[in-house]
């Protein structure tokens, strides 16, 4: 029961109401076509909506995801940080002069560790001869320090 039987059952029982029937046949077919049309509307709107679900549900996985990995950046910042501060403890360590020693040539102990020239060789001995140089006079002093281990 439609809109249509209406009209049908109109046409019949009236005479002077024939000359309808052709046009409401085309708005019967056209009338078909667009219910047709309606439940394609339907389908793809159920199939779209499922669609928005999955991505909502995929988007909140890569929020998730993306705190997670912005508080692995932070830790990561956070130990580099820490790292390059023991680094430079580690230097100005090495760079002074822990023992207390004194220059061979002015007795002052403001010293500055330098590199080595001859380390190698010394370290299969298990000492390594640390070179300084003097901030009071500029000379440089060599002393014997035992290896850690
Ligand atoms: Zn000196």
């Amino acid at each position: 029961m439609n809109i249509f039987d209406g009209i049908d059952k109109l046409i019949k029982g009236n005479k002077s109401a024939a000359i309808l029937k052709e046009p409401v046949l085309l708005l019967k077919e056209e009338f078909a076509a667009l219910y047709a049309q309606l439940s394609i509307c339907k389908n793809q709107t159920t199939a779209l909506m499922e669609e928005i679900s999955n991505l909502k549900k995929e988007n909140e996985n890569i929020k998730f995801e993306n705190c997670k990995l912005r508080e692995k950046i932070e830790t990561f910042h956070t130990v580099k940080f820490e790292s390059r501060n023991l680094r430079e403890k580690i230097e100005s360590y090495h760079h002074s002069n822990p023992h207390e020693h004194a220059c061979e040539h002015c007795g002052s102990t403001k010293l500055r560790s330098i590199r080595s020239r001859h380390g190698r060789i010394f370290e299969d001995l298990g000492v390594r001869n640390a070179l300084f140089t003097c901030d009071e006079c500029g000379n440089e002093s060599s002393f014997m320090v035992a290896l850690p281990g």
